[in-house]
Formats: structure tokens, sequence, C-alpha cells
């Protein structure tokens, strides 16, 4: 079945005060531009390599806006820090210090979001709630890197609300403008918790194989 993009988009009723990101992982060029053709500009990607050779193929084309949203390896971070708008996914000092080199050489500031294991848990990447404030202070160095938020992807087998919540917490905590969660199970609630950012895929381009 071919997807209808442009009203998958508009169905999902996104608040304008809400950025949307198109997750476009795995999808082609193509299906990017239907969505573009609707006034779609933010784009997330989760894999560095195939992600580049989408930004590649669509470089001339005015104010799309690329996200990384995977887990970058520090060995990628000079190829996120020259590809992407923003990194969401930030979750390690090493990795960031990378991405911080590497704008400076670029003479870019990259706005960065902090991935939070906000479930606590051990299989997943993200820093962990009790080793935030060491996290922001061993980030202050990096004079080309932006701490713009937080995002999260909650445990899948519990009540997002309870995630969002203490997403929203560290938000106020800290000031941050940027809270990214909900993707397309969840996006509602997400909103609902206070998210400003909400990473859809599935609801926008259907299933991914
Ligand atoms: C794949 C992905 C999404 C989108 O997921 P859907 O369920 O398809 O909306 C959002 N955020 C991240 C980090 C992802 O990897």
């Amino acid at each position: 079945m071919t997807e209808n993009i442009l009203e998958n988009i508009s169905s999902l009723g996104i608040p304008p005060h809400v950025t949307l990101i198109a997750v476009s992982k795995t999808k082609s060029v193509s299906a990017i531009m239907e969505a573009y053709d609707s006034g779609q500009r933010d784009f997330g990607e989760n894999y560095i390599q195939e992600a580049i050779e989408k930004i590649d193929t669509l470089k001339d084309v005015e104010d799309i806006r690329w996200h990384f949203i995977g887990h970058l390896q520090s060995n990628k971070a000079k190829l996120a820090a020259k590809y992407f708008y923003m990194v969401q996914s930030l979750d390690s000092i090493s990795t960031a210090e990378k991405l911080d080199k590497e704008c400076k050489k670029l003479g870019k500031t990259l706005p960065v979001l902090i991935e939070i294991n906000i479930g606590g848990e051990e299989q997943k990447s993200g820093i962990l709630v009790e080793n935030l404030d060491n996290f922001i202070s061993e980030m202050k160095p990096f004079e080309n890197l932006e701490l713009m938020g937080i995002m999260c992807i909650p445990p899948t087998d519990k009540d997002p609300k309870v995630f969002f919540r203490k997403m929203k917490e560290i938000q106020d905590r800290y000031s941050f403008s940027i809270l990214s969660m909900g993707m397309s199970s969840d996006f509602k609630e997400a909103i609902e918790c206070g998210s400003n950012m909400v990473r859809i895929g599935t609801r926008i381009f259907g299933s991914r194989n």
C-alpha cells in the first residue's frame, strides 16, 4: 500500500509549538521529498552511512534540516558534525569531545541534545539521571556544542507518561529549551506531558521492513 504522506502528517494534529521530526530511516529519497513538498523541513535519521547518501542526494534542497537520532559512535563524530543540523542522541563525553573538535575545524556550532536513559534500562544507551549533572559539567569546555535540551525513548513495556513527566522535570530544572520525546505510539501523551519536539516515523511513512 502506498502511503499518503501529506495526509498522514496533517492527521497527526501536531500543535504549532511542537516541532515535528519526520523519521525517515530506511525510507527513500522520494518519500522524503514527498514530505518536504507538503511543508515538512525536519528529518531524523539513525544510521550515518544511510543518512549521508540521502543528505548528499538532497544537498541542494533548501531549508531541509537533518537530525541525527541514532546511537552515535565516536568514530562517526566527524561525519555527524559535517552533515547534521542537530545531534539529538549525545550519550558519551568522548563523543562530545570529538564532535566539538570537528565542529571547531568546520567553524560551526552544533546544537545537541543529551539522550537520557530515563527508565534506567541496562541495555539502553543514554545518560542515567543521576549522572546528568556531571555530564553537563564535563560538557562545559566544548564551546562548539550548544546544549539545547534532552531526548529520550521510554521503556516499551511501561506507561510512558511516568517517564515523560520525569523528563519534563529535568527540562525545567536546567531550563532547557528543547524536550524531544514522543514517537508514533506515544506522541500524544508526550505532548500532554510537555514535549516540544516529537520524532515520528511509522505514522508518516508507513511501517519499516
Ligand atoms: C525510529 C525512531 C523514531 C520513530 O519511531 P516510530 O515508532 O516509527 O515513530 C523516533 N526516535 C528514534 C530515536 C528512533 O530511532
